[in-house]
């Protein structure tokens, strides 16, 4: 923790003094700063101080619109390019090319805050983050310095493309190809529920172009307007609804093959590394839905009455509400740990990351359900967003890699002879 700190001390400081307009430091929390479940417990000065900048936009940016952009199906450009104007539209790239150089404990902070405001559109900026890091982190000079400064502000919007219609959790299996042509790879297939498609101007696209299984795939970047590149019907979603997921479609699709990101035969580590991260990201996102979901069910517990007092009087409730709290501080503390494994490159981060992803996701998304409980039959209506964060956060335990397959990555680990 310590080292981290010390690590990023200059550029969270710059980050802070060219965000300071916009927030008001020093603003009450949440209802429940100082509780058993304060966020900011463990967390340095620094961290403390993006947190509130984070909360305050989502409290004041995200959270009062939060159930329009749900209900209208909006992708909030606007507000997502206020979010980036304060360093989140690439938390953890390195700012050589206008990323934001936070750690991923950093952005796992962050992320977890955002969420609390709008959780579906939080996701989307986690993965808009984890595409300009993969970019950043493989990609050329020339692909990172087009890139990143526009993805860095969000002037331009990322989405990833591994997921195909037949090669979902075996995505290895994807048979999305990209055959040499000239200078040009010439790319045909099509990739299933890609967030952001239609509205992303950059496609981070993992297609094959040698053998089959992981070695043959490769990671190439496609431009909106690309002749070749279409987009399927939007999807109608249970949650998520802030942004777009469309089947993308190459058809004699050609792009450079100066745009491919690392070398031929590395898109499949390359995906996978992103997912490392985008694992935190999603676990974040699931946090802050939580926390917000246990504020509200407190809030709802005080005021609510039925056999003449408050729910709050009710030693069931408040033991149900006990063990939400207790189990987000467990979840939180896994993310938190897993993001600093991945900070430090630790061996067992990609398990420890799955783990994180598994529980936080999972009893996360049990939190908002039992807050949507306790609420009774005004949980079920969409004017309360108890209901909005439980059907946000249920996807998360499908997506970045499903928690059955999160399973199968921690049980790998532990039966390997060492
Ligand atoms: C809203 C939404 C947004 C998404 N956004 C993106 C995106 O931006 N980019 C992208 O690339 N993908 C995206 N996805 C796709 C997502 O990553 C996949 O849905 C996910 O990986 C699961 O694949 P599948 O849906 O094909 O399910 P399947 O692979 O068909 O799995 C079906 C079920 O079987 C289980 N299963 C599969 N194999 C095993 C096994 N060996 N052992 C035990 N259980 C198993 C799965 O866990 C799952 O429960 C998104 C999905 C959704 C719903």
């Amino acid at each position: 923790m310590a080292s981290l700190c010390v690590r990023h001390l200059p550029s969270v400081s710059r980050m802070l003094r060219k965000c300071v307009k916009h927030v008001v430091f020093g603003q009450r929390r949440t209802m429940l700063t100082g509780s058993c479940i304060d966020m900011s417990h463990g967390l340095n000065e620094e961290q403390v101080q993006i947190q509130q900048m984070a909360l305050d936009f989502a409290k004041n940016e995200m959270a009062p619109n939060m159930q329009k952009w749900d209900e209208e199906e909006i992708f909030p450009v606007e507000t997502m390019r206020k979010a980036a104007s304060l360093g989140f539209g690439a938390v953890y790239c390195d700012e050589a090319f206008g990323g934001t150089g936070l750690s991923r404990l950093d952005a796992s902070v962050i992320f977890e805050a955002l969420a609390t405001g709008c959780c579906s559109t939080t996701a989307y900026i986690s993965i808009h983050n984890m595409c300009a890091w993969m970019v950043d982190e493989f990609g050329s000079d020339e692909l990172r310095s087009k890139w990143i400064p526009e993805l860095a502000t969000m002037d331009k919007f990322a989405s990833y493309c591994l997921t195909e219609p037949g090669a979902g959790s075996d995505a290895a299996s994807l048979i999305t190809s990209a055959r040499k042509d000239g200078s040009d790879y010439v790319i045909n297939g099509a990739k299933a529920f890609i967030s952001g498609s239609g509205a992303s101007d950059l496609y981070v696209l993992m297609c094959r172009t040698g053998q089959p299984g992981p070695k043959g795939v490769s990671c190439v970047l496609v431009e909106k307007d690309t002749p070749g590149l279409s987009f399927g019907k939007k999807e109608k979603k249970v949650g998520w609804n802030s942004h777009p997921a469309r089947i993308v479609s190459f058809d004699d699709c050609r792009v450079p093959q100066s745009n491919l990101v690392g070398v031929e035969g590395q898109g499949f580590s390359i995906a996978m590394r992103g997912l490392n991260g985008g694992r935190i990201n999603v676990a974040s996102s699931s946090l802050g839905a939580a926390h917000a979901s246990i504020e509200q069910a407190r809030d709802h517990m005080k005021v609510r009455k039925q056999f003449n007092q408050p729910l709050e009087n009710f030693q069931y409730l408040q033991f149900r509400l006990a063990e939400m709290a207790t189990q987000l501080v467990a979840s939180r503390l896994m993310v938190r740990n897993a993001a600093q494994a991945l900070d430090r490159g630790d061996p067992n981060s990609v398990a420890l990351c799955s783990m994180a992803k598994l529980f936080a996701t999972e009893e996360c998304f049990k939190i908002c359900n039992d807050a949507l409980q306790i609420f009774g039959g005004y949980g079920y209506l969409k004017d309360y967003p108890v209901q909005q964060y439980m059907r946000d956060t249920r996807v998360h335990c499908i997506l970045e890699g499903s928690n059955e397959i999160m399973r199968m990555i921690v049980s790998r680990d532990l039966l390997t002879e060492r």
